[in-house]
């Protein structure tokens, strides 16, 4: 099962990863502050969504990792390979 990780450490919302996914399942937080995957396209939604509401309020950096598990990601790693900042992995 393919695995897309958030560091948002370290992401600052450029959007590329979202724009560059042929399968559009990552998105703009709602604030345009960070990228998330889109929720219903998580597997482990229910264990996530704690996390996602949590870096969705916030404004600045945040030490949360989240691990998204996500079946329609067909881990091409485009957003790994095109995030300036090293914020997104992808792990099988
Ligand atoms: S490309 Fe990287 S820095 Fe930009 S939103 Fe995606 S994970 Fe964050
Ligand atoms: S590896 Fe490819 S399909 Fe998976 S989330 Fe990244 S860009 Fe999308």
């Amino acid at each position: 099962m393919p695995y897309v990780i958030y560091d948002y450490a370290k992401c600052d919302g450029s959007g590329t990863c979202a724009d560059v996914c042929p399968v559009t399942i990552l998105e703009v937080s709602g604030n345009k502050r960070w990228c998330k995957a889109i929720d219903d396209k998580v597997e482990n939604k229910e264990a996530v969504e704690e996390f996602h509401n949590k870096v969705e309020k916030q404004k600045n950096p945040v030490n949360v990792v989240i691990k998204n598990s996500m079946p329609d990601c067909i881990m091409c790693r485009a957003c790994e390979t095109s995030c300036p900042k090293e914020a997104i992995k992808i792990e099988e």
